[in-house]
């Protein structure tokens, strides 16, 4: 029996809200005749960097793509390798795999779902070049030991940001910085569904280091500079007038977006702390969240009658992932990642958007601690 309308994300309600703006910057783009890289991608991209602090900001087609060039910028080859968890979407392990570089997975921890160094450090070997960490469902991994522990073996972090955009974290020195400019580069992805989404593909790649920006805005566009003047292999990467005139009207509502996210989270976690078989997402005191997704461990073999139950309802849930990378066919190798493997069993999300209704979400907390009581 469906009697509701919860969704896990909900664009067009939100759309509608913001309507007016949107459809009047869609038209002018149209009309200004520049339907790629046109003037609104470069006043976007400034605007994104002075919002995330960080000096450049390199849109692109997509969050997989972003990744891919910063692999690309740092110049990594066949043979090389790179240090990324296998609880992630499967871009972050394709985008280096692609390029012939090997991926080496690490475990996540089980109550932030995020890896750490101490995880990270045993897969370094001396073929290692990057560490990717993935700060997942919208918390940032715990940074400054992963930062310490580059420094060490000199390597290069690529963060890749596309669930956790709009996320503080703060250094034991009391600096704070957004997720995605602690590292050397930075990528996320703008897909609709992403905390800051447009109406199609788009992503961006983030650096401090202009050097790096120079070679990133020249792989973007084929290895150039100057028209026809090819430098290095670039790739076709570029972000739509119209997907710019979307982000920078939504830019304006990231924050209030994101602490919308946390209220909802909020209201879920004080419902189900005290639910045994239940465990709710760990917060590290050095990070924000900003719930990408809101993900649970059911723990005693459950989650899949819990999937089931709540569907029978009339609620949507989500498992963020079902297969681990490290054991999808193309990437599939003998490390035993345990964590990993228990989460893939445990995790379910629920909805969490912009436009979840508190009655709706009422609902949905109801239903919930009543499958456990
Ligand atoms: C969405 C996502 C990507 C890929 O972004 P696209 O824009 O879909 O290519 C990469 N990594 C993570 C963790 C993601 O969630």
């Amino acid at each position: 029996m469906k009697k509701n309308n919860i969704q896990m994300v909900d664009l067009m309600s939100q759309y509608s809200k913001i309507k007016n703006e949107i459809d009047r910057n869609i038209i002018s783009s149209i009309e200004s005749g520049r339907f790629v890289n046109g003037p609104i991608v470069k006043e976007f991209s400034e605007n994104l960097s002075d919002y995330l602090n960080v000096k450049n900001v390199i849109p692109c087609a997509n969050g997989t793509d972003a990744l891919q060039i910063a692999f690309m910028a740092l110049d990594l080859k066949p043979g090389d390798e790179i240090i990324c968890p296998s609880w992630t979407y499967i871009a972050t392990a394709e985008a280096a795999a692609i390029l012939g570089i090997r991926v080496v997975f690490c475990d996540i921890d089980l109550d932030t779902f995020n890896t750490t160094a101490d995880l990270i450090e045993p897969h370094i070997t001396e073929y290692t070049k990057a560490i990717v960490p993935v700060h997942l469902y919208g918390q940032s991994c715990d940074m400054e030991p992963i930062i310490k522990l580059a420094e060490n073996y000199n390597l290069k972090i690529i963060e890749d940001n596309a669930q956790a955009i709009g996320c503080k974290y703060s250094f034991p020195n009391g600096k704070i910085k957004f997720t995605g400019t602690l590292g050397h580069i930075g990528t996320t992805s703008f897909y609709p569904s992403k905390n800051l989404g447009c109406y199609g593909d788009g992503g961006a790649i983030f650096t401090d280091d202009n050097d790096l920006a120079d070679r990133i805005r020249m792989i973007v566009n084929h290895g150039e500079k100057i028209k026809y003047h090819h430098e290095i292999i670039g790739c076709n990467s570029r972000l739509d007038s119209i997907q710019a005139e979307i982000l920078n009207v939504k830019l304006n509502y990231l924050d209030e977006y994101n602490s919308n996210r946390q209220i909802m989270a909020n209201n879920y976690n004080l419902a189900f702390k005290d639910i045994d078989e239940i465990k709710i997402p760990k917060i590290i005191s050095s990070s924000e969240h900003v719930y990408h997704q809101y993900t649970l461990r059911v723990l005693n073999g459950k989650r899949d009658q819990v999937k089931n139950y709540l569907n029978d309802l009339g609620i949507p849930t989500m498992i963020y992932y079902p297969i681990p990378i490290h054991k999808q066919k193309p990437y599939r190798n003998n490390q035993i990642l345990e964590n990993t493997d228990i989460l893939s069993k445990e995790v379910i999300s629920i909805p969490i958007h912009t436009e979840l209704e508190n009655s709706n979400q009422d609902y949905i907390i109801d239903k919930v601690v009543k499958f456990f009581v």
